[in-house]
């Protein structure tokens, strides 16, 4: 049988670095399978789901490349089938009605020394009402054990496990009834999900086997529960005080291709050197049960490393596709969030960005990066950095006669990088200075900025007449 596999998140946030690793893997194993990869959304939480997280969800997948080959299907429409089956287990006996309050229970069992909830409504018969949850009766004694194909046994003792609800008393089945009824009814045959879940596990794997002696006999599905993802602190990835949501790298400019591919890293490593993979390399190399138990480290830095080697890596057609979005955004089509483009659409210069797009290319490691790096060619006038004026263009008591020499020389120069780089070096050899030190006000005079792509071959772009015009307004700033 070939394996059917389901991702299964939640949209109660933005969607998580963490679900899109356990997509991935999902998405991977059915691939390398031959198996079936379905998407279902969790969405019975009607208080913290939102519909514009569900949208979020499917917008990061298709993002990603991590197509769905069923779903997206909604829980909720589910719901009457996780009624009717928890009303043949409380028929069966294997739920009961509670009626305890949170506090009662608090009350009763202050002084225990295992925690949860103390069996007390177990056999006292408690008819069924609006106001009573169902409760699943675990075995005195004995154990579940989760096969799970990274972490190996996992045994939970009973006695260890308590009483838990199954159905709250709205009615509503909670999550560990309504995800193991899914998965059964999905016939999913392999669990692959975030190491949270693994305590819920037992309860799924009790209440699965209850449903086999009741209703249908079915297959346990195989667990495998990925390691959490950590910070550099090496505490838990938290939604508040990390960057987790997807959408915030896209917005970046991260690669979807380079995204994946560090996600893949996050648990697990290729037998070889070679950790930039494709999809396609990762569906023949990945391994599940190779994945790491303990937590992976979510390190943006490498991470961002990594983006950088895939934006060297493309050819500059695909570079300037990819960067389309950051330039010169078509009508309709997707936008980063808080971006803003710092020229016009009259002010763009196709031809412009592509004479400096491979120098670029050399210089980032985000997509975001680039107007910043190439806007002095489209704007008017540079956006000049405040404290490189000061540094090279004021404070520098050579700056005037750099400028003063520079416009001399420029003025009836072959305007072609090499030509200007030479003369550029013979005007420092002969005033005495370093090549580095005399591009200092010229960089900053025509690109606002002591940093960028390379000075010659931005001032062939710029062309001569642009390039005096701004080293004439530097040497007013200059000569004070
Ligand atoms: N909906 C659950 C969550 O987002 C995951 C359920 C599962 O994978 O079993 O945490």
């Amino acid at each position: 049988m070939t394996p059917r596999v389901r991702f299964a998140p939640s949209p109660t946030g933005y969607f998580h670095v963490g679900s899109a690793r356990t997509s991935l893997f999902n998405w991977l194993y059915a691939r390398q399978h031959g198996g079936t990869f379905v998407l279902r959304i969790e969405d019975t939480d009607a208080e913290r789901g939102r519909e514009e997280w569900l949208e979020g969800i499917i917008t990061a997948m298709a993002w990603l490349g991590l197509e769905a080959d069923e779903g997206p299907f909604r829980q909720s429409s589910f719901e009457p089938r996780h009624r009717e089956l928890a009303d043949k287990l409380y028929e069966s006996g294997y739920l009961y009605a509670c009626d305890c309050t949170r506090d009662a229970i608090d009350e009763r069992t202050k002084d225990r020394k295992t925690p949860g909830y103390d069996g007390y409504c177990r056999d006292r018969g408690v008819a069924r009402s609006a106001t009573t949850g169902l409760r699943f009766r675990t075995p005195d004694a004995g154990e579940t054990v989760v096969h799970d194909i990274i972490r190996g046994d996992v045994s939970f003792p009973h006695e260890a496990m308590e009483d838990f609800m199954a159905v709250k008393s709205s009615g509503a089945p909670l999550f560990p009834l309504a995800n193991m009824i899914d998965d059964r009814e999905m016939e999913i045959s392999h669990v692959i999900r975030g190491e949270d879940l693994l305590p819920t596990a037992p309860k799924q794997i009790l209440m699965w086997q209850a449903l086999n002696e009741i209703d249908r006999d079915l297959p346990l599905p195989s667990y495998a529960h990925l390691p959490m993802l950590v910070n550099e602190q090496r505490k838990k990835l938290s939604k508040r005080k990390d960057p987790v949501a997807v959408e915030s790298y896209r917005d970046k400019g991260y690669l979807p291709q380079a995204f994946v591919n560090y996600l893949a890293l996050l648990g697990w490593a290729p037998k070889g050197d070679e950790e930039m993979l494709t999809l396609d390399q990762l569906v023949e190399q990945f391994e599940l049960s190779d994945v790491n138990h303990a937590p992976a480290f979510f390190d943006i830095a490498k991470m961002t490393h990594i983006n950088g080697e895939y934006i060297r890596a493309m050819d500059v057609d695909e570079f300037i596709a990819a960067s389309q979005p950051w330039m010169e955004p078509l009508a309709d089509a997707w936008a980063p969030a808080d971006h803003e483009i710092p020229w016009t659409p009259e002010q763009f210069d196709e031809d412009k960005w592509r004479a400096i797009a491979p120098m670029v290319q050399e210089r980032i490691t985000m997509l975001s990066e680039i107007p910043a790096m190439v806007d002095f060619l489209f704007l008017e006038n540079p956006r000049f950095d405040e404290a490189a004026v000061t540094k090279v263009l004021v404070n520098d008591a050579d700056a005037e006669r750099i400028l003063e020499q520079a416009i001399a020389a420029f003025t009836d120069a072959e305007f072609q990088a090499e030509a200007l780089h030479g003369l550029l070096t013979s005007l420092s050899e002969s005033m005495d200075l370093k090549l580095r030190k005399t591009q200092a006000p010229i960089r900053v005079a025509l690109t606002g900025s002591s940093v960028g792509p390379p000075l010659f071959e931005s001032m062939v772009i710029l062309g001569r007449d642009e390039v005096l015009r701004r080293l004439n307004a530097a040497l007013v700033v200059a000569r004070g």
